[in-house]
């Protein structure tokens, strides 16, 4: 039997990425699957169709995470359909890096909605949900950057230092009802959103990387199979970096 047979996990942004490798870790160990998506419809069907051949229920959604209907829309949508919720990952992320002093207002607020704002949003709907059935586990995609800032990166680090504080709350908030909460912090993982860096970024990265490399969707997975199972049944208000002991 698999680590999450029996349970239904809800991910957000899981079309690609790091999302799209918990989703499948998931299923592969017995979860059925509820899953977002802002833009790639293709991207949603191919892996509904590769989760359901893991013989798991599989329902993509598309869904803008910055929006507080939407969320609340979605989240009574999987409770209709697959009954529960008992882990949420809230993966949906975005970047526009730029310096502090270049960048834009749009800039600051589109990051902030889509990485922070979300995090509330969807946390407003499923936290009830989850304290009703008096357990579940809320995964949070923070980030190293969110721990140590980075320059060119305030919009973004400050979006995941927020959801660092947010998973904290909400450890102490809901954990009388047995609910979870707590944060990924990933390093520099192999996805899109990284793939947009040159070839002399990379290296400069993987050069403050103790295991020499950069990591993969999969990496991330496994830290997010742990937090979802009961194997984290005592682990809450916790953050847990996933970076290859990246130097800060
Ligand atoms: P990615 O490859 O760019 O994928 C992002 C996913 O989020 C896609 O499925 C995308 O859906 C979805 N998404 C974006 N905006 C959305 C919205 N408004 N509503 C719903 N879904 C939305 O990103 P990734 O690298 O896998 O990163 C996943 C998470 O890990 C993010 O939160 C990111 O900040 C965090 N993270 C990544 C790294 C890294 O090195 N890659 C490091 C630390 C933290 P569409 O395909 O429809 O656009």
């Amino acid at each position: 039997m698999g680590l999450l047979a029996g349970k239904v996990a809800l991910i957000t942004g899981a079309t690609r990425g790091i999302g799209r490798a918990i989703a499948l870790k998931y299923a592969q160990e017995g979860a059925d699957v509820a899953f977002t998506y802002l833009s790639s419809a293709s991207a949603a069907e191919e892996l509904t169709n590769e989760l359901e051949a893991l013989g798991v229920k599989a329902v993509g959604y598309r869904s803008d995470a910055s929006s507080y209907e939407e969320a609340h829309t979605l989240v009574g949508e999987v409770q209709k359909t697959f009954g529960k919720i008992d882990i949420l990952v809230h993966n949906a992320g975005i970047t526009r890096d730029t310096l502090l002093m270049r960048m834009s207002e749009e800039m600051w607020d589109a990051v902030i909605n889509t990485n922070l704002k979300s995090a509330f949003n969807i946390t407003h709907a499923v936290a009830p949900v989850m304290a009703r059935q008096r357990g579940g586990s809320i995964i949070y995609m923070s980030s190293v950057v969110g721990i140590g800032g980075n320059a060119g990166q305030a919009n973004y680090s400050a979006s995941k230092a927020g959801l660092i504080a947010l998973s904290k709350s909400v450890a102490k908030e809901f954990g009388a009802r047995g609910v979870r909460a707590n944060c990924i912090a990933p390093g520099f993982i192999q996805t899109d959103m990284t793939a947009v860096l040159s070839d002399e970024i990379r290296a400069s990265f993987v050069e403050n990387i103790s295991l020499r490399r950069a990591g993969t969707p999969e990496d991330v997975a496994g830290v997010a199979l742990f937090l979802g199972s009961d194997l984290a049944g005592y682990v809450t208000g916790q953050t847990i970096a996933c970076c290859g002991g990246m130097k800060g």
